[in-house]
């Protein structure tokens, strides 16, 4: 490997080092011996745990936190043997910004979290995919093929009564893509009550306003009925849209119409169910599914793929085979179109066994208290202030609002929130009545001794024994 001189590194060797003049003689004379031990950059790069750093996180990064601890030594802060282990101390355990975390929120599908993890399957796909594919090329005939045929099949294999599938980048573009395609310069007939914010400021009417159409609103906010709809359509409508209130419940007084009621009225009904599910799940018995949803007379819907589904970011768009076939000639789906890593996660997940999302979902309550109970008992055994507790998961903003999933925590003192959140291996939990809790739902049992591990290096910091 080429060994460039880095400015600040060799070169300055001392020349910013240890300012301190107020020393008694002898120690600016320890102090400059030492200056003097301290091993140049090429040198440190030569050791062969740097030397594998900069195989995997880039020459640039280590140089940095050579100097760094270079400077370090310099400044006296550590003797120049340390030099190498601060240096590999400062890197970063990932080469991009994206730290992994435990999720131990007790909430299956958290957005700041990246939603869905993805399945051992679907992350070897990832892997597989990554270099060059046959993507968009048919091997036998050499022939430009379907991009991301397999992957579309596998969607339609999951769902048998849909006539077509295209996949695009997320939930929100495969309603602007079936927005702009079927309702530019027209109207899309939507429920009052439908006008949702999905999070941080999404809110449906603006993204479908954005795309040309117009809305036309029907109904209030905690009823509507089918006539609603009836006396709303005419030669203007582009299609009328039902969307799933995903994050939020009305209750009371209220009535919604079904799309059953609704496909009668000479226009396409798209449905968005954002969740993703496929088909109807036992655990989840409000959760609309797309196969529920065609059968009763949906000409589309439309679903992210990374909430219940469990698989990568992406949306997934279902249905009526002449439409699909418009949205995916549109010019506005090129932009939209999902990379090659994507569509490898999403059959992986389609095909692929039980995703860890639906794991979570199914998990017995019996088998995360005989975890929680474990890991209890292993810290309590150090001394730590911890305590094995029921607990109520939720699914998230990725669905089934006003569900809870009975679940068990460990229970910790509350400062342990902090602690856990900023260690090396980021742990994420709830506050609850004072206390830090752990949920187990969300994690998988592989990762509970890294969990303990995470409680056990947070001690001291909480015990204000840190640094
Ligand atoms: C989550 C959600 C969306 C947005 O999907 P993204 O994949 O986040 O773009 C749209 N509609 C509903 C009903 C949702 O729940």
């Amino acid at each position: 490997m080429e060994q460039r001189p880095v400015p600040g590194g060799t070169a300055e060797d001392g020349a910013h080092g240890a300012p301190v003049t107020t020393d008694p003689p002898r120690q600016r004379e320890a102090a400059g011996d030492a200056r003097r031990r301290i091993p140049r950059t090429d040198t440190l790069l030569r050791d062969p745990r740097l030397a594998e750093a900069v195989e995997r996180l880039g020459a640039h990064r280590v140089k940095a936190a050579v100097r760094q601890a270079q400077e370090r030594a310099r400044a006296g802060g550590i003797p120049p043997e340390q030099v190498p282990r601060t240096a590999l101390d400062l890197l970063p355990g990932t080469a991009s910004g994206l730290r992994p975390v435990l999720n131990a929120t007790g909430v299956l599908l958290h957005t700041n979290l990246g939603r869905a993890p993805l399945s051992a399957a679907a992350r070897r796909a990832v892997q597989e995919a990554a270099g060059p594919t046959d993507v968009e090329l048919d091997l036998t005939t050499g022939v430009r093929a379907r991009r991301g045929r397999s992957a579309l099949a596998a969607l339609r294999d999951a769902v048998p009564v849909a006539g077509a599938a295209h996949v695009v980048n997320n939930g929100a573009a495969a309603l602007v893509l079936a927005a702009t395609a079927l309702a530019a310069g027209k109207e899309i007939v939507v429920s009052r009550g439908e006008m949702v914010e999905i999070g941080d400021g999404f809110r449906l009417p603006d993204l479908l306003v954005s795309t040309g159409a117009r809305l036309r609103e029907v109904g209030t906010t905690n009823r509507t009925v089918p006539a609603d709809y009836a006396a709303a359509v005419g030669p203007d409508t582009g299609f009328v849209l039902k969307v799933h209130p995903s994050n939020f419940r009305i209750t009371g007084f209220t009535r919604s119409a079904e799309v059953a009621d609704l496909t009668g009225l000479g226009v396409p009904v798209v449905v968005d169910i954002g969740s993703g599910l496929l088909a109807p799940h036992p655990a989840l018995p409000d959760e609309p599914d797309a196969d529920t949803q065609l059968r009763a007379g949906a000409a589309l819907v439309t679903a992210s793929g990374d909430k219940l589904l469990g698989g990568p970011q992406c949306g997934l768009l279902l249905g009526r085979e002449d439409l699909v076939r418009a949205l995916a000639r549109h010019p506005l789906a090129r932009a939209l179109r999902v990379d090659k890593l994507t569509l490898a996660a999403l059959e992986a997940t389609l095909t692929g066994p039980p995703t860890p999302t639906a794991l979570a979902l199914t998990a017995d309550p019996a088998l995360l208290r005989a975890r929680a109970d474990r890991l209890a008992a292993g810290l309590a055994a150090d001394g730590i202030d911890v305590v094995a507790v029921e607990s109520a998961a939720t699914v998230g903003g990725g669905g089934a609002p006003g569900v809870t999933l009975p679940s068990a925590a460990l229970s910790l003192p509350e400062p342990y929130a902090a602690a856990l959140r900023t260690g090396r291996v980021p742990v994420l939990g709830r506050l609850e009545t004072g206390r830090c809790l752990l949920d187990l739902r969300a994690v998988p049992p592989r990762d509970d001794d890294r969990l303990a591990e995470a409680v056990r290096a947070a001690r001291p910091a909480v015990e204000g024994r840190g640094r």
